[in-house]
């Protein structure tokens, strides 16, 4: 049963998700002085539910607070996310963790600030995976790694709002980022692959963040983790993105490049929506019980 009003975990308990309040100079409104991750819950087949992959999400947030110098305690932010899906009576669910430094100075000096953590969970029945996307290269260059790590910090977030606008504003679905040696990156919240010559690529770039449903691709799979440029992507027999909301989504055009048929994206699509659901025992050590 789903609970009448939603709960959020708020520094140490649920509470109803209206109530808690974020002062006005709460530091990371301010400049994007947090870290967050995008989870999901998948309801299993024996009536159930589990989050998928919940201790890789963890470690990476765990790097961007420890990156800002926010305590982070793994074990109970874990426990958060868990009681969080019970409070809610969710299965199906994104999953939305967010340490942040709140108030104490307007300074850029974070030593003394306060800090929090809060999990949100949201009902998710319909999957954004499926669709066909038509991407466009965006004339924004990605954050690169050497200005800003590629971890899920929120003001790197502001890169990936500008080529979303700007996509949106050009007719595309999405962004790709393409960087000034003319190499895929990623786009706006997924990682990208391409099948060429019955080979499956994921393509890497240290400016890309370390997906985690990309790095289950791999595992999955005899991909080939290297740099593509965007002509080889372009001539690709099929092109994919993939990611925790974006599930495995596969690309209808790039830059107005049509692709085809899709089958080996179908077969990654089946697979993984297997393996979160909790009908492939061979990784049932991915799946975290609710
Ligand atoms: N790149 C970016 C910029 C993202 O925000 C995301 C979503 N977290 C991804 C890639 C995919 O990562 P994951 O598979 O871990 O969700």
């Amino acid at each position: 049963a789903t609970a009448a009003t939603p709960q959020v975990w708020f520094d140490g308990r649920m509470v109803a998700i209206d109530s808690p309040q974020a002062p006005l100079t709460t530091h990371a409104m301010h400049y994007g002085s947090g870290v967050f991750e995008g989870i999901r819950a998948y309801a299993t087949a024996d009536g159930g539910a589990a989050v998928f992959r919940l201790p890789e999400h963890m470690e990476r947030m765990r790097k961007g607070a420890e990156l800002l110098g926010i305590d982070f305690d793994v074990d109970a932010a874990s426990e958060a996310v868990l009681q969080t899906l019970r409070a809610n009576g969710h299965r199906d669910a994104y999953i939305r963790p967010l340490a942040w430094l709140g108030s104490g100075t307007i300074g850029l000096d974070v030593a003394s600030l306060s800090q929090h953590l809060m999990v949100a969970t949201m009902a998710t029945a319909v999957h954004l995976a499926g669709k066909a996307t038509r991407l466009g290269v965006s004339g924004w260059r990605r954050n690169p790694a050497s200005s800003l790590p590629p971890l899920k910090l929120c003001g790197g977030y502001v890169n990936s709002i500008l080529a979303k606008r700007e996509a949106k504003q050009r007719g595309f679905d999405e962004a790709l980022f393409v960087d000034g040696d003319g190499r895929v990156v990623e786009c706006t919240g997924a990682n990208v692959f391409m099948v060429a010559d019955g080979q499956v690529v994921a393509v890497s770039h240290p400016d890309a963040l370390d997906g985690i449903t990309r790095a289950t691709l791999v595992e999955l799979s005899a991909a080939q983790s290297r740099p593509v440029t965007l002509e080889e992507l372009k001539q690709a027999d099929e092109v994919f993105v993939c990611g925790t909301a974006a599930e495995v989504a596969p690309i209808a055009s790039l830059d107005g490049r049509e692709f085809g048929d899709n089958p080996v994206t179908r077969e990654f699509q089946q697979r993984y929506a297997d393996i979160v659901r909790g009908r492939d025992a061979a990784f049932a050590h991915w799946l975290t019980r609710v």
